[in-house]
């Protein structure tokens, strides 16, 4: 309930600066998706891999090889990240084993696709800097477990490119196959192998389409698996099922507004990393540091600050105070949800110092750079 206004009470409002907000995603107009809900009108094909779907696939995979320098990218497009990390995690975990390695500093939805598919996470801590799983970690985890885990889950914290050299020579010495979740990093690719890297077509990744993943590999054959493991596990287009799968297609209309968004994508990279430059120049002498790189070597739609210990509870009240919105967008660690709490884990010292301290901050295309002016003073 809120009170009536008073005089007093208006006189506070106009005074009051206007709040803003966390993250307001942007994706194509209309009219750029129009040309492309015509041709569905045209064709009559609404879904199972249509046209639409396949030009989108063919042409994130020539952009994302382009942008890696990797010849033989295939896309494979799902229903959310979600389900892309699951059906990656189904076709790659070794058969006969439960445990899944994972970070539990990320958003929940990787848990949840780890134990869709089948397998029984096992939390483990991230690197301070990066807020990532690092082979290392992997290393002294693997140290922990009763048996070897049938997977490892590398999780990109909101869109820091994965480093594959150093997981494909993990799995390479350990027998252990890897899965990236790097649902925020699809514009921040810069290596791609065979181990499958799962991204989010979410309205708030770069790449956003509404709701869609995609899973990304040079592994041809593991892509056929996953179309399959996407569509019933009907393989090579007979209506035979190989395996055990699901539904996770697209339709042809949200594959309409991915070649719209296709199509925007680098102007849009370029306009994120010119906000984030403006950021990171303004927090230049901040007590508040940056994830390292975000915004700036590699765009993001959720930028995080660290604040200090003994500046947090201060420095969220100013933001309050200031009608500045921000989010923990991954919390506390997924050991903190109830629905994980039990899960096996290793020691999380870095993830139980730094989780409270990552706060994102309002960081959108449209964003001001008094609005940013605004955030930074808020945060001294
Ligand atoms: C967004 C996100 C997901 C989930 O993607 P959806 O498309 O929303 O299912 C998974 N993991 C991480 C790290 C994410 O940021």
């Amino acid at each position: 309930m809120t009170n009536p206004p008073t005089s007093q009470g208006t006189a506070e409002l106009e005074s009051a600066p206007a709040p803003i907000a966390v993250l307001r995603p942007l994706l194509p107009p209309a009219t750029d998706v129009l040309p492309f809900l015509s041709r569905i009108d045209a064709s009559r094909i609404y879904s199972n891999y249509g046209p639409l779907c396949q030009e989108l696939q063919q042409g994130m995979a020539r952009w994302l090889g382009a942008k890696a320098g990797t010849e033989g990218v295939r896309v494979v497009t799902a229903s959310s990240g979600t389900t892309a990390i699951e059906i990656a995690l189904r076709a790659r975990a070794l058969p006969g084993r439960r445990f899944c390695l994972m970070p539990s500093f990320t958003f929940i939805a990787s848990a949840h696709a780890v134990c869709n598919a089948g397998l029984e996470p096992v939390l483990t801590d991230v690197e301070a800097d990066r807020f990532t799983l690092t082979p290392a970690l992997a290393e002294a985890a693997l140290a922990q477990l009763p048996e070897p885990p049938a997977a490892v889950l590398v999780v990109s914290a909101f869109g820091a490119p994965p480093d594959v050299a150093a997981w494909e020579a993990f799995e390479a010495a350990h027998g252990i196959p890897v899965v990236f979740d790097a649902a925020a990093a699809v514009t921040s690719l810069r290596q791609i192998g065979h181990q499958p890297l799962a991204v989010s077509l979410h309205a708030t990744k770069v790449f956003g389409i509404g709701e869609g993943g995609a899973v990304i590999t040079t592994d041809g054959a593991l892509a056929d698996r996953l179309v399959a493991n996407t569509g019933f596990g009907f393989a090579s287009g007979e209506r035979v099922s190989t395996e055990r799968a699901g539904n996770y297609r697209i339709s042809e209309y949200a594959a309409a507004v991915g070649l719209a968004t296709l199509a925007g994508i680098d102007a849009k990279e370029q306009r994120l990393l010119r906000l984030g430059g403006l950021y990171a120049e303004a927090l230049r002498n901040s007590p508040c540091r940056l994830q390292h790189g975000a915004g700036t070597e590699w765009a993001t739609m959720t930028l995080n600050v660290v604040i200090p210990h003994e500046r947090l509870d201060r420095t969220l009240r100013q933001l309050d105070a200031a009608g500045i919105q921000w989010r923990r967008w991954w919390g506390l660690g997924t050991h903190h949800h109830p629905a994980f709490a039990d899960l096996r884990r290793t020691a999380l010292p870095v993830t139980e110092d730094l989780a409270p301290r990552v706060i994102g901050l309002p960081f959108y295309e449209g964003l001001t750079e008094a609005e940013i002016g605004r955030v930074v003073e808020a945060l001294r």
